[in-house]
């Protein structure tokens, strides 16, 4: 059976880039009837925080995503996270072994200089105050080193291009490269998806398995997400954590549908992913280098925004008024359901996030509008403004037709007495029940708005 893992480092936010190879491992994983682990490297002590492995896991759940064995679901396997799994002697067990064989060693030095190795040992050093040891892998001289991986196929390395390496820390902690192998193996990973970035630990991997007479997993090094300058994106390129693009009103599903597309060769460019499940296969993702492109992200999210059901839009809404703490507006949008889904319908017309749209529909919601400045010096200050609303009002007053076409009829007809010309009524118009120059459709605007609340803002302005 096919097992796949993701194996973050709780040092940080959940980085776009790493969402995208937990997403390749989970596709796979579940396009095969497989099965997904959730492994937490905790071993950069300094760096790993408990707080960052739960925004990492609240990030990983936010997209959709679920794993049968982890620190948060237990499994036959755990612990799983690497400090645990240090604390319960794991890799001190393996790491003993493969001194016993001749495949490693300790390695001695004076604490206040850590790279001069002083002596060897194979036996567990008792050392006076001042000094310290690690344990090194001892690697094999002029052996080749080959695998094949999924998406690059055949490589080889020479071992002589490698010195030996710390495998124990002289805090007692596993290096990476050890760590993931007897963990990779314990937890009987069949197939390691990841960065290309890992290319490189991949030989001193494999000499691991080799020497504990470990049958080496399937590898598959997927190329990594550039910014615009082509260099891994990173800050500099502008922001990667999933949390700001959630904040910001991306949808999970539009999220992911973007960063399935970063090097996923899928016949459709708008997806569920989990919907394409059996469109996966290894042979479907490319080789060739990926640029994280910001417009297109939002592009996308603006198309599953619109194509989600009414309803669905709204609670998604919800959940993230909730999410990002805007409260204040809650208690407005909640208390006429009816009121809001026209609201958000025709809202979503015109924009891309849920940031956007709550901005867009801010004066749907606000008891009285906000008159941008511009709006009031333009068209607030002229000699035909006051004719223009009073007479707005009459009309207004006196229709029975609220449907977006008895809308459109009052304004057409207004526009037909020429007080300001037609562009000017109509910006004279949306301005006064909006406070912006910038909305949904006039007639539409206005038709859900309602009588009561129209004619109320418009008779503001006259105050
Ligand atoms: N903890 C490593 C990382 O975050 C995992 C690398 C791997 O998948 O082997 O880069």
């Amino acid at each position: 059976m096919v097992k796949c893992r993701f194996a973050p480092s709780p040092t940080g936010h959940m980085h776009v880039g790493g969402v995208r190879t937990a997403l390749f491992n989970w596709l796979f994983a579940r396009s095969q009837g497989g099965k997904m682990v959730l492994r937490i490297e905790d071993t950069d002590t300094e760096r790993s925080t408990r707080e960052s492995e739960e925004q990492i896991i609240n990030s990983l759940r936010w997209c959709g995503l679920d794993w049968d064995e982890g620190p948060d679901v237990g499994g036959p396997h755990g612990p799983y996270r690497q400090s645990e799994r240090t604390e319960a002697g794991i890799y001190n067990k393996i790491a003993e072994q493969l001194i016993k064989s001749g495949h490693a060693y300790y390695a001695i030095y004076r604490a206040d200089d850590p790279r001069t190795v002083i002596s060897t040992s194979t036996e567990c050093p008792q050392l006076e105050k001042g000094y310290t040891f690690t344990v090194k892998f001892k690697v094999p001289e002029a052996s080749n080193i080959t695998f094949n991986d999924l998406l690059k196929g055949e490589m080889s390395f020479s071992s002589d291009a490698f010195d030996d390496f710390v495998i124990i820390k002289s805090n007692g902690f596993p290096t990476y490269n050890f760590a993931v192998v007897v963990d990779d193996y314990m937890m009987e990973i069949t197939h390691v998806l990841r960065g290309e970035d890992h290319l490189s630990n991949t030989p001193k991997q494999i000499m691991i398995y080799e020497a504990l007479g470990w049958k080496t997993p399937q590898f598959m090094h997927i190329p990594l997400i550039l910014g615009y300058d082509r260099s891994p994106l990173s800050k500099r390129h502008g922001h990667t954590s999933v949390d700001h693009f959630r904040r910001e009103g991306y949808l999970s599903k539009a999220l992911m549908n973007y960063l399935a597309l970063l090097g996923w060769s899928v016949d459709q460019e708008i997806f569920d992913y989990r919907e394409k499940l059996q469109d996966f296969s290894p042979s479907t993702i490319s080789n060739k280098a990926v640029i994280f492109d910001y417009e297109k992200l939002e592009w996308v999210n603006g198309k599953h925004l619109r194509m989600l059901d009414i309803d669905e839009l709204v609670s998604q809404f919800e959940l993230w008024l909730r999410y990002t703490g805007k409260a204040d507006f809650m208690e407005a949008f909640v208390e006429n359901p009816q009121y809001t889904k026209e609201v958000l319908k025709i809202c979503r017309e015109k924009i891309n996030t849920l940031s956007q749209l709550y901005d867009f529909s801010l004066p749907f919601f606000l008891e009285e509008p906000e008159y941008d400045a511009s709006y009031v010096e333009k068209y607030l200050t002229k000699e035909w403004s006051l004719d223009l609303i009073s007479e707005a009002i009459r009309r207004f007053e006196d229709n029975t037709d609220w449907s977006v076409e008895g809308v459109e009829k009052v304004i057409r007809e207004l526009a037909e007495l020429k007080i300001a010309s037609k562009k000017n009524t109509f910006q004279t118009l949306r301005g006064g029940v909006t406070g912006r120059l910038v909305t949904p459709g006039l007639f539409e605007t206005i038709s859900v708005l309602g009588r009561e609340k129209t004619l109320e803002r418009l008779e503001t302005l006259l105050q």
